[in-house]
């Protein structure tokens, strides 16, 4: 009788529109009420300010990046709901090489030392998009999340997620290590928005208190291109509120000069109204360098 009369409470509440759902129904727009109600597995790990389906557009499970055949406009925007996200590993994130031009080759993420076995947890909520060995990455996990970033933890020793998982901030996904192409244990972390690497400390501090930079960030070519930016040491970093200030920036930005048959450093200064010091500079290349057709170089 008692429970008879408990359940009657709780239909009557639900009803009534008392009984408390764990998302706040009257912060919600009316499209984001209609995913509620098609898909309440999604709404209920979302960040709410970015409701989507991320499994709806290139979903593969089977490849690293699905979006290869997407054209992609700049600048690009980036929201978060919080100030801060989930550490991927519990000791003191001390990097050892950063997004940037490494050994003649772009590096596409930033590497962070840890013990083979160390635990790896997940940045933010999300579902995990592939969970495969890939060549280089070695054993990776790749996990899509609300805002539509995909965060790449790589070099792995072990798994505790496949594609497919719903995962949460703070989720342990598997072990570090250094599978693939790594010299020592490490983790590789990319952070990539539709296939594009982004600059991950443009968006995040490495530090005790893992800050996200801002909630809204516009993110220009710039912070994208593994040319522009030296492995061994962090950016000046200037971010963009605005969708006006990013794309004045984008317009500033450096040129790209791919070299030629016949080129000099003397005649692409020449030719660039620059100085072959500057292109020096801005390449991390020495002047005695031997130039090589195809390849690119920033003019300041
Ligand atoms: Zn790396």
């Amino acid at each position: 009788m008692k429970s008879l009369f408990s359940t009657i409470i709780i239909i009557t509440m639900t009803l009534c529109g008392y009984c408390q759902s764990p998302i706040n129904s009257e912060k919600l727009k009316s499209k984001d009420t209609f995913l509620l109600k098609r898909s309440p597995t999604v709404i209920d790990s979302l960040t709410l300010d970015n409701v989507i389906d991320i499994k709806a557009d290139y979903w593969n499970t089977a490849v690293f990046n699905p979006y290869r055949n997407k054209k992609i406009e700049f600048p690009i925007r980036l929201k978060f709901s919080d100030s801060s996200y989930s550490s991927p590993i519990t000791r003191n994130k001390v990097i050892t090489s950063r997004f940037g031009w490494r050994n003649g080759r772009g590096h596409h993420g930033i590497d962070i030392d840890l013990i083979t076995g160390d635990s790896i947890f997940s940045m933010f909520d999300g579902i995990v998009r592939f969970a495969k060995y890939s060549t280089g990455h070695g054993k990776t996990i790749v996990i899509r999340h609300y805002n539509g970033l995909e965060t790449v933890y790589a070099h792995l020793s072990k798994y505790a997620v496949k594609a497919n998982d719903t995962i949460k901030q703070g989720q342990y996904i598997g072990h570090g290590g250094a599978s693939g192409n790594a010299r020592g244990s490490h983790l590789h972390l990319g952070i990539y928005h539709q296939g594009i690497a982004i600059y991950p400390e443009y968006l995040f501090e490495f530090g005790k208190n893992n800050n996200i930079r801002a909630k809204e960030i516009w993110i220009t070519k710039k912070w994208t291109l593994a040319y522009l930016h030296n492995s061994k040491k962090q950016s000046v970093l200037n971010l963009f509120a605005t969708k006006k200030e990013a794309q004045v920036a984008h317009k500033r930005e450096k040129k790209i000069y791919t070299v030629k048959r016949g080129d000099t450093l003397s005649r692409i200064a020449l030719r660039n109204n620059t100085s072959i010091t500057s292109i020096c500079k801005t390449n991390y290349i020495k002047s005695s360098s031997v130039l090589k057709i195809g390849q690119k170089l920033i003019i300041k």
